[in-house]
Formats: structure tokens, sequence, C-alpha cells
């Protein structure tokens, strides 16, 4: 059994992707082709925001947000503490400092009041400025955007939506208003992933909602000045022309052979695969009645990058695995180390807050034994209870009860 079967999605698409990608590479427009310029409008109209500008992979996409906000030393950027390490990584290459916020139990995304907290402590201790919270949808379902954007609005945080793993999500927003807060119309009310950030990006890694085949990503924003920005940092901070550099940027571009691939794909995602992936998760969560499977809130629905269970300790996690692995069964433990912990960055240690208990991570002094063990106990616990299912929108019925049945003989 596969994981993420992406073979088999191959075979389903096979005629349009080779014509596709054999149209994309006798044309010669090998960068920056017009499939590139023809998916960003895509991207942007199935988002829901004015620009899409493209890039080389989900990470770069992260730090040209940062750069264009003029992210650097002596900012604070909070991070949820349960993510891939790439949401934290890009901080200090901007020479700025990941603050780690804890994650809720039944959602594994931010937790707007541990945000609260940290932001405070950051302004009692005085020494950076908060300026981004780092918003990640994880496992395809968006965060709590309304709570994070009350949080955020208050203490005049930037919010960066990773949605490397979101693409395809939807909130209904009860009241269908706009980030301005003004009534939008004409808008359902259902709003998608990486329309939630003041600046959002996804990753085009072939394992997430929306992959390609090699390495990709991309920014959004309905802000002009950031998206002329972005443009220019991604091409080496180009000016008016190529040979015009007036910023120090990156060459972070798509490929046209992946824009190609990725045309095809958008349309098999947006036409079938989100619903069919979705009715994989809800056939899982039938059969696996009893366990703590994810947690969708009203009005949301989740664009499935993970089917992710908890269990009640790691033992129990790992016997389970072991027991699936041995029938054949891939199972992944995403993700076996909350960010604090990552050696990267527990080279900075961590150093009591403001009001004397809580820890704000890393600015390499003052450590204080003892008091690590504490920070984020949510998202360390969680490293040790979660186990992620094989899940992709070309699983048949069969090959979930055989998961299912599988996971319940283990806990026999
Ligand atoms: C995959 C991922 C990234 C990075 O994307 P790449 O394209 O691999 O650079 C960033 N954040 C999260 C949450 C991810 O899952």
């Amino acid at each position: 059994m596969e994981f993420r079967d992406l073979k088999k999605q191959y075979q389903v698409l096979r005629e349009e992707m080779d014509r596709a990608v054999l149209d994309a590479m006798a044309s010669g427009a090998y960068i920056m082709g017009p499939q590139v310029r023809a998916l960003e409008q895509q991207l942007a109209e199935y988002v829901g925001v004015k620009h899409c500008l493209t890039c080389a992979n989900g990470t770069d996409a992260l730090t040209l947000a940062l750069k264009a906000w003029g992210i650097g030393p002596g900012d604070a950027v909070f991070v949820p503490d349960f993510t891939f390490f790439s949401s934290a990584e890009v901080v200090p290459l901007e020479g700025a400092e990941p603050v780690f916020v804890d994650v809720c139990e039944e959602t594994f995304t931010i937790d707007a009041a541990d945000l609260e907290r940290a932001v405070e402590d950051v302004l009692s201790e005085g020494r950076l400025r908060p300026r981004v919270v780092v918003a990640v949808d994880l496992f395809g379902l968006p965060a709590d955007y309304q709570a994070i954007r009350s949080v955020a609005d208050r203490y005049g945080l930037l919010v960066l939506e990773d949605g490397a793993q979101g693409f395809g999500g939807t909130i209904q927003m009860a009241d269908q208003v706009g980030h301005d807060g003004n009534v939008i119309p004409g808008l359902t009310g259902n709003l998608r992933a990486c329309s939630f950030g003041d600046i959002a990006t996804t990753s085009f890694f072939p394992a997430k909602p929306l992959g390609c085949y090699g390495d990709g990503g991309a920014v959004f924003t309905d802000n002009d000045e950031w998206a002329a920005l972005i443009a220019s940092y991604r091409v080496h901070g180009k000016g008016t022309f190529k040979y015009d550099n007036v910023r120090i940027g990156l060459n972070s571009r798509l490929d046209t052979v992946q824009a190609a691939v990725l045309q095809v794909k958008l349309k098999a995602f947006a036409e079938y695969e989100l619903d069919a992936v979705n009715e994989v998760a809800a056939r899982y969560t039938e059969l696996l009645q009893g366990l703590a499977t994810p947690v969708i809130p009203a009005g949301y629905r989740s664009s499935w990058a993970q089917y992710t269970v908890r269990f009640a300790s790691r033992e129990q996690r790992d016997a389970v695995q072991a027991a699936l692995k041995a029938d054949g069964i891939p199972a992944m433990v995403y993700y076996p180390k909350p960010l604090h912990r990552q050696a990267a960055f527990d080279k900075t240690p961590d150093q009591v807050g403001g009001d004397g208990k809580n820890v704000i991570q890393g600015n390499g002094k003052n450590v204080i034994p003892g008091l690590t063990g504490n920070l984020c106990p949510v998202a360390t616990s969680l490293c040790e209870r979660v186990l992620s299912l094989p899940l992709h929108p070309y699983m048949g019925l069969e090959e979930i009860e055989t998961v299912c049945n599988a996971i319940r003989k283990a806990l026999r």
C-alpha cells in the first residue's frame, strides 16, 4: 500500500499530463513561459486573491513574504511549535527570532490564547518587537483565523498564512466579511485557504494536497505593494528589468514544465480530487469511531494533507505503527519533535518570560534548567501520540478497511 499514491494519480491523468509537459518542452520557453503566468491567474482566481506569484518551493515562498515585510534583526516572529521545520527555519535566515507558540490538542493548529501569552511575554521582556504570526494550516485544516486575527489586530501583528498543507481548505465565514472588516458582495461566505493571511504561501512539493513533479511554491496577497516587492525579490531583486538589481533577492521561480503539470493537476483537484479525499477521510472517521480521529470544526473543510489520529501514549502509538508496518501498511509520525526541541533552535536556549513563569524561546542567554520542558506542552505531547495514515484521493474503500482493521487488531 502507498502512503500517498502519486503513481496512480499519474495513470489517471496520463494523457492530458503527457501532452501538457511535451508542449512545454517543445515550446522552448523553459523559464517563466506562458504556462507560469496562466497558472498564477488560475491559482489567484481559485483562492480568491488579487495576486499569485509562483516560486521555487514553499520555503522560499515564506522567505519572500518576510522579505517583502522587511523582517529582520530585533523582530519576533511567532510560530506554532507543531509544524514542519520550514515554518520557523525562514525566520533566523532573515535575522529575526522565532518565538514558539503552543497548538490546540484537537485541531493541531496554533492556539490563539497561547499566542497572546507569548506576545505579552515578548513585550514585557522588551528585547524584541512582535511583528508577525505564522499561522499554519496543518494537515489541511485552516487555522482559526477569526481568533488569530483578533490577537494580531490587538498587537499590530502581520498574519503570514503557511498554507503549504492547506491549499483547498475552506472556512465558512458566518458574517461574510473580508480582511478589512467590510462585507464582500457576492461572496458565498466560503473562503479558501491561502486567502486568510495578509500574505499566504503554499508548496507544490509532490506529496502536498496540490503537488507538482518536483519542487514548487507560491505566494498569495491582495496587497499591490507587497506583490511588486515579491516579484522583484524572486528574480535577484530586479528593478525595471532583469539586469537592474535594486535589492538582494533570490533566484526562486517555478519552472514552465512544473507550471504545465500544475495546470493539469489543479483542474483534477478542483473538479474531483478534493471531494474524493474528503470522502476517504469521512470513511476513516466512520470506521475508527471511538478513537481520537481528526476534529474538523463546524464551518471548516480540510484538504487533508494528512489524516492524523491521536493515541493514548507513545507506547500505544509506536505499537500501532509497528503492527501496521508488519502488515505492509505505511503510517508516518508527523511530527516526531516539537520545533523548540530541534537542535537547530536549541542552540538558543529559553528564558523566563515577564510573568516569571512562562518561557520565551531563544536569545542565547539565561538558561533556566527545568523550565524548557514546560514550553508548549500540547505540541510536545502530540509529538509522542500522533500517527498519520495512508490517504489520497485515489484510495479505495477496501484499502481504507484494511488500514482500520489493522489498527483495531493492534489495539486489541
Ligand atoms: C512542506 C512545507 C513547507 C515547505 O515547503 P517546500 O516546498 O518543501 O519548501 C512549509 N511549511 C509547511 C507546513 C510544510 O508542510
